[in-house]
Formats: structure tokens, C-alpha cells, sequence
């Protein structure tokens, strides 16, 4: 019987084990992963974490599990695969939770989740048929694969820009393919993009269908304004559109919002009596490493508050 188990070990979860460990909680981290660092492992650069600026994401994950593995933090490789309530306690008496996985159950007193959030699908013909075969959601990871070949990016945000930036590395075009007339990634992306010779922004567009044989060979293009489409050949499309939370799971244990993002409190206190929320899958203004972070340690605090004074 666990004090704590903490589902996902992103920066929400790490944070959380390093804040548990440090206050004696008798806890465990369930990763489904081989490798920790949730969504930041995929990304070329970060340069909003405060004190690292311009660290790889790949590195900066790997020092949130080493300072984690430092405290003596013990991992669980495996996938969760629900939660039950076996009792529900009192104010006097705290209650107890299953943890269902692939690899075994763990029983605990209270749960962090961190299971954050994954990347959306376009929802089109072709995609989940060339998934690793010109379709990919991952420029960082796949992008080396396109050296000197011709790839879209489908999304306006941070990340697609992101994308395209790093794409037009390796690339010799670079399409980005965005519904609007304009971009919603910040300022300073824009400029960057903008300023690359091998990257062309197609306005106003949607990706109908993404079209090839043994490969992706072209794009089916909508102009959303006029209705007119157009073929597009490249090698390979990234998706970039955007994220939805991984909480399906436990949307009959606590209550979510319309999106799927877990309704809690200022302390990250769910629904459910003992069970915490930090993180990307939480309903929140920002979706950041700082914020994941900040919401993994302030999770913690309030699984102390809620164990005092509760027979176990
Ligand atoms: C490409 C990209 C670039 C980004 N760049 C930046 C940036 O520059 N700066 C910044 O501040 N933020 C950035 N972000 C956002 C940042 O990565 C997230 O806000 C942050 O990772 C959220 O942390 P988290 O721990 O809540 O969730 P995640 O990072 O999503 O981690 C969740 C973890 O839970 C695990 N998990 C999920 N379900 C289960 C299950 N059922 N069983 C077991 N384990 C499970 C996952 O495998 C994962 O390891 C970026 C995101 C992306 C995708």
C-alpha cells in the first residue's frame, strides 16, 4: 500500500516525485515510456525554462529523471489502464485506489495524475495508412529522415513553426499549410520563419487528403476562401495542430471538462477524494514545462494536507 502513485513521469510527474520523495511519501512513478521527459523529449530546443535557456529538450528531460533517480524515486515501467476506487474513506479515515496496469496493480491511498496530453490527428483519408511512411507528428524525432527532400508542415501555432524552422534545416522546401491568414505563434517564431528562403507559407488551406503508394507523394490541398484544391507533391507532412489531454481513462472517476482536461481546484484536488491532477492534462490558462512543474510540487503539498490526520 503506497501514501502516493504518480502517473506519468513528464515534468508534472518528475517535479511531483522529486517534491514527494524530499517529504518522505511512500510513493511510486508509473511511466509508459521507455524513456521519461514526456512531450519535451521530442523537441529540438527550449528557451523559456527559467535559468536553461536553449537547452535541448531530449537533456532537459533527462535531468528532471536524474535529479528524480538522485532522490531515490522508484519507477514503474508500465501502462495504466484505469483506476478503481476500492474505499472511498472518511475525513478520519483516508480512502484507497487500484492502480490498474499492464505490468501488475498498485494500491494507494492517493494519485497524482500527469498523464499530460498527446498530439491531435488531422482525421483525414491517407493519414493513419502512411504513419511512418511520410506521415509523421514529430519533427525533431523523424525530420533527419527528409534531408534534402520536400515536406509540409500542417498547423499556425509555436510548434508547427517550430517545425518548420527546424525542417528547413534539412530540407530543400519547407510548405507551411495553415487555415488563417495569419499565424498564432509568437512574434519572434514569425520573424525567423519568414526570414528562411526555403520555407513557403500556403494561407488560408486545409489538407484534405494525404495521397501516395508504398509513400506519401502528395497532398490533396483545400483553399478553405474559394473552395479550390490543389495537389501538392512532397515527401512527408508533419502534423502539427495541436494537443489533447490523456485522460480518457479516468473521465468516469473524476470529472473533465468538454475538451477532456480535468477540472480541479487552485491545489490540483479532482472531483474524487485523494486524487490530484498537475500538469498538461489539467484545465488551465497555460500549458508549460514551468506550469507542469509548478503544478507537480503543488500537488504534493496538497497530498500532504489531505493525508493529515487520516488513519491509513
Ligand atoms: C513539440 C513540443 C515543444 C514544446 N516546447 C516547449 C517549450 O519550449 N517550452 C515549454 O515550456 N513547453 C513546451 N512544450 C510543452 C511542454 O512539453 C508541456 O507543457 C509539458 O511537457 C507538460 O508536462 P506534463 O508532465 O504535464 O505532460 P507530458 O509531458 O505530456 O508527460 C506525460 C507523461 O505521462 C505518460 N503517460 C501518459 N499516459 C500514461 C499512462 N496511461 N500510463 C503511464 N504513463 C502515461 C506519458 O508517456 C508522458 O511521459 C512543448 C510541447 C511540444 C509537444
Amino acid at each position: 500500500m503506497y501514501d502516493l502513485v504518480i502517473i506519468g513521469s513528464g515534468p508534472a510527474g518528475l517535479s511531483a516525485a522529486v517534491y514527494a520523495k524530499r517529504a518522505g511519501l511512500n510513493m511510486i512513478i508509473i511511466e509508459k515510456n521507455p524513456v521519461s521527459g514526456g512531450q519535451i523529449i521530442d523537441t529540438y530546443e527550449v528557451d523559456n525554462y527559467l535559468g536553461i535557456p536553449g537547452v535541448n529538450g531530449f537533456d532537459l528531460g533527462m535531468k528532471f529523471r536524474e535529479h528524480a533517480d538522485k532522490l531515490g524515486a522508484e519507477f514503474v515501467d508500465a501502462t495504466v489502464t484505469g483506476v478503481e476506487c476500492v474505499d472511498k474513506g472518511s475525513d478520519t479515515k483516508a480512502p484507497v485506489y487500484k492502480v490498474v496496469t499492464d505490468n501488475g496493480e498498485f494500491e494507494t491511498h492517493t494519485v497524482i495524475l500527469a498523464t499530460g496530453a498527446h498530439h491531435s490527428k488531422l482525421q483525414i483519408p491517407g493519414e493513419e495508412e502512411f504513419i511512418g511512411k511520410g506521415v509523421s507528428y514529430c519533427a525533431t524525432c523523424d525530420g533527419a529522415f527528409y534531408r534534402g527532400k520536400v515536406t509540409a508542415v500542417n498547423g499556425g501555432g509555436d510548434v508547427a513553426v517550430e517545425d518548420a524552422i527546424f525542417l528547413s534545416r534539412f530540407c530543400s522546401k519547407v510548405y507551411l499549410i495553415h487555415r488563417r491568414d495569419e499565424l498564432r505563434a509568437t512574434k519572434i517564431l514569425q520573424e525567423e520563419l519568414f526570414g528562411l528562403d526555403n520555407i513557403e507559407v500556403i494561407w488560408d488551406s486545409v489538407v484534405k487528403e494525404i495521397k501516395g503508394e508504398d509513400k506519401v507523394t502528395h497532398l490533396v490541398v483545400e483553399n478553405v476562401k474559394n473552395k479550390e484544391t490543389n495537389n501538392l507533391d512532397v515527401d512527408g507532412i508533419f502534423v502539427a495542430i495541436g494537443i489533447v489531454p490523456s485522460t480518457d481513462l479516468f473521465e468516469n472517476l473524476i470529472d473533465c471538462d468538454e475538451k477532456g482536461y480535468v477540472i480541479a481546484s487552485e491545489d490540483g484536488a479532482t472531483s474524487a477524494p485523494g486524487i490530484f491532477v498537475a500538469g498538461d492534462s489539467r484545465k488551465k490558462r497555460l500549458r508549460q514545462i514551468v506550469t507542469a512543474v509548478a503544478d507537480g510540487a503543488n500537488a504534493v503539498t496538497s497530498v500532504q494536507d489531505f493525508l493529515v490526520g487520516k488513519e491509513k
